[in-house]
C-alpha cells in the first residue's frame, strides 16, 4: 500500500525534518534535563520556547482533520507525520500534537457544543492550556469500562462527582486547566452501557486534589505525566456533560479510535530512530575482535526489526486508510491490530538495541530507557493488549460465521460416516490382506 504522497503532505514532511533537525534533536538532552530536574509538577521551558516557532511555520494540530481548526489532513496523511514528531519524546507536544490534549480536542470537537468547544477547544487547539482524561480507577478492573465506578449524583443544576482516578496523565501539568472525567450518573440503569457518562471538569473546581504524581517505570513527569486525583464533592454545572447523560461509554468508544493510532504512528518513528542507532553501534564496538554488525545474531536481529517496522507502517497505513474512507467503526479489528502490533514491536527493538548497546543501553544517553518505558506503557495506556486481543478475535469469529463454506474451502465439520464409509470405498484407510471387523 502506497503511503499517502500528496503535494502537501511532502511540503509538511520537509518542513516537519527541518524542524526536528534545527530545534528538537538539538534540544533533547536540555528536555531531558529538564524534566528531571523539574519534576512532574512544571511545564518544561524547552517546550514553551519552540512551540510558537513550530506555530509560526505552520506545523500546528497537524492531527486535527478539520480544516478550520487544524490542517485538515486525512488519517493516511497524518501518519508519515506523525510517525516524524514520534522520533522524539520533545516534538509531539511542542507541535501541539501530543497525548492526551489530542484525544480530549477530538472528543470535545467531535462532542461538545458551541459553547463547551469555545471555553476548552479553542485555548487547547491555540496551545494555551492542555488537559487531562480521567477515566481508570485504582480499585476497580478499569479495562473494562463497564466497571467504571466513580459516583456523579445529580443535585439541581449541578452534577456531584466523588471518588479516585489514577493514570490520569496529564494533571500534574500547571497548565492542566480541564479534565474529561468519567463516572457513572445512572449505576441503576439496566445497560451496563448506558450507566456512565462523560463530564467536563475545570480542574480548578473545589474538591479536586492530585494526590501525587504517579512514576511509569521509574520515572516521573517523563514520558508520561501520570497521577493519582481524589474528586471531593465536586460541583460541575450539568451543562458540562458530553453528548448526554449515559452515553460516556458511547464517547469511549469513539474516542479512541484516532488517538490509539497516532501513538502506532508515532512508535513506528521511535522505532526507526532507535534501529538506525543500533546499526550505528553495531558498526564501531568491537568485542572479541569483530563488530557487533558482523555477529549473525545482530544481522538477524536488525533484520527482523525492519521487517516488523514495515509490518507495522503497513497495518498502520491500512488502519488509518479504513479510518478514512470506511469510518472509525468499520476499521475498529485493524485499530485493534496494530495497537497490539506497534507497541510490541517497538518493546523488541528497543530491547535489542539496549543489548546492542551494553551497560549504556540501560541509561538513557542514547534515549533507550526512556523508549522502552514508551513502549512498555503502550501495552496498557489505552487499553491491555489482552482486550485488543479478544476483541480482535470475536471479530474474526464473527467475520467467518456467514462465510459460504462452499465458495472459500474453510469449513471444519467432523466427517459424516457416509464420508468415511465413500473414502473407505475409494481406497482410504486400506486394511492389511485378510482383516476382518
Ligand atoms: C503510563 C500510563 C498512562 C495512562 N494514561 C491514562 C489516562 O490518561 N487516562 C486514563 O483514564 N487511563 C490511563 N491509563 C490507564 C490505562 O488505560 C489502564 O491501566 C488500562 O486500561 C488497564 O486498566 P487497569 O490498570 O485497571 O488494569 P485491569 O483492568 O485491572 O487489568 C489488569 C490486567 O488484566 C489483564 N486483562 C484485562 N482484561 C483482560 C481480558 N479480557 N482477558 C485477559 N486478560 C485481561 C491484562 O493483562 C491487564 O493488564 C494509563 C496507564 C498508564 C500505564
Amino acid at each position: 500500500m502506497a503511503q499517502a504522497r500528496s503535494e502537501k503532505v511532502e511540503t509538511y514532511k520537509a518542513l516537519l525534518n527541518d524542524f526536528m533537525a534545527e530545534h528538537i534533536y538539538p534540544n533533547e538532552r536540555r528536555f531531558y534535563l529538564e524534566g528531571e530536574r523539574l519534576g512532574p509538577w512544571a511545564a518544561y521551558p524547552i517546550v514553551e520556547e519552540l512551540k510558537p516557532k513550530a506555530r509560526a511555520l505552520g506545523l500546528w494540530n497537524l492531527f486535527m482533520s478539520d480544516p478550520h481548526h487544524g490542517a485538515g489532513l486525512s488519517n493516511a496523511e497524518y501518519a508519515p507525520l506523525c510517525e516524524i514528531m514520534g522520533r522524539s519524546l520533545l516534538a509531539p507536544e511542542v507541535f501541539n500534537c501530543s497525548a492526551p490534549d489530542t484525544g480530549n480536542m477530538e472528543t470535545i470537537h467531535r462532542y461538545g457544543t458551541e459553547e463547551q468547544k469555545k471555553k476548552w477547544l479553542t485555548p487547547l487547539l491555540n496551545g494555551e492550556i492542555r488537559s487531562a482524561f480521567a477515566m481508570t480507577e485504582p480499585l476497580v478492573a478499569s479495562s473494562d469500562a463497564t466497571n467504571i465506578s466513580c459516583q456523579v449524583t445529580r443535585d439541581g443544576d449541578h452534577y456531584v462527582i466523588n471518588g479516585r482516578k489514577w493514570y490520569t496523565t496529564g494533571s500534574t501539568h500547571p497548565n492542566c486547566r480541564i479534565m474529561i472525567f468519567m463516572g457513572k450518573t445512572s449505576p441503576d440503569n439496566p445497560n451496563r452501557h448506558a450507566q456512565q457518562s462523560m463530564i467536563l471538569t475545570p480542574r480548578d473546581t473545589p474538591g479536586i486534589t492530585v494526590l501525587r504524581p504517579l512514576p511509569v517505570f521509574g520515572f516521573y513527569g517523563l514520558p508520561d505525566r501520570a497521577s493519582e486525583v481524589l474528586f471531593e464533592n465536586v460541583r460541575v454545572p450539568v451543562s458540562n456533560v458530553l453528548l448526554g447523560e449515559g452515553r460516556g461509554f458511547e464517547i469511549a468508544q469513539g474516542r479512541l479510535g484516532p488517538g490509539r493510532i497516532h501513538h502506532c504512528m508515532r512508535l513506528i518513528g521511535m522505532a526507526e530512530r532507535i534501529l538506525e542507532r543500533m546499526c550505528r553501534r553495531a558498526e564501531f564496538r568491537t568485542p572479541f575482535g569483530k563488530p557487533l554488525a558482523e555477529q549473525t545474531v545482530t544481522l538477524e536481529r536488525i533484520a527482523e526489526a525492519r521487517i516488523a517496522i514495515e509490518q507495522c507502517r503497513l497495518l498502520t497505513m491500512k488502519a488509518a486508510e479504513m479510518m478514512d474512507t470506511v469510518g472509525n467503526k468499520e476499521a475498529k479489528q485493524e485499530i485493534a491490530m496494530i495497537k497490539v502490533a506497534a507497541p510490541a514491536m517497538a518493546e523488541k527493538i528497543v530491547d535489542w538495541a539496549i543489548q546492542a548497546f551494553g551497560g549504556g543501553g540501560s541509561n538513557n544517553d542514547h534515549f533507550l530507557s526512556m523508549a522502552y518505558a514508551v513502549a512498555r506503557l503502550l501495552r496498557l495506556a489505552d487499553g491491555p493488549d489482552e482486550v485488543h486481543r479478544n476483541q480482535i478475535g470475536r471479530l474474526e469469529l464473527k467475520r467467518h460465521r456467514n462465510t459460504d463454506v462452499r465458495r472459500t474451502g474453510g469449513g471444519a465439520d467432523v466427517l459424516s460416516i457416509d464420508e468415511i464409509r465413500h473414502m473407505t470405498a475409494n481406497g482410504a484407510w486400506p486394511r492389511p490382506a485378510g482383516w476382518k471387523e
